[in-house]
């Protein structure tokens, strides 16, 4: 009754701030998308749908790769999760949807944040921004991606 009265807290959900964020993008927050949400917000790794799936069974929730991938598709749509390809043309996700670059395993398809030197940043930025000569598109912004070897992958 008292729990009702918060008018945010949703049974299925633990965490107030995961069930904010679903509700401002218009999503109902289930439990497999709050305990998605919540992980892919705890965690730098960009996970494959798999090794999602298989962190939150180590949680001890039952869920398969399916749904997994059903309510990621939901979350991105919303635009509380970011999609990137991996190498290996595997999607991995990203709950960090600022604008940032990132680094992409060769080898494995791993992908990690990426800082790039405010000067390299200002020189790409300035490179591209306002119409250039691509057939009068206008250019916006830019997103770096550096493609190399992870330290597990060079140990190898
Ligand atoms: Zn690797
Ligand atoms: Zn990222």
């Amino acid at each position: 009754m008292a729990r009702a009265a918060t008018g945010i807290r949703h049974a299925e959900c633990e965490r107030d701030d995961v069930t904010v964020l679903l509700r401002s993008r218009g999503l109902r927050p289930t439990k497999a998308r709050c305990r998605l949400l919540a992980h892919l917000l705890s965690t730098k790794l960009h996970p494959s749908a798999e090794e999602i799936t298989g962190s939150l069974r180590g949680e001890g929730m039952e869920v398969g790769v399916a749904t997994v991938y059903q309510n990621l598709n939901r979350l991105v749509d919303a635009g509380l999760v970011r999609r990137l390809s991996g190498s290996d043309g595997r999607s991995r996700f990203d709950a960090d949807i600022s604008a940032h670059d990132h680094a992409v395993c060769e080898s494995c398809g791993r992908i990690t944040d990426l800082e790039l030197e405010p000067g390299v940043k200002r020189a790409l930025d300035r490179a591209t921004a306002g119409e250039k000569d691509l057939g009068q598109w206008l250019l916006t912004r830019t997103s770096v991606e550096v493609r190399g070897l992870c330290p597990e992958c060079r140990a190898h």
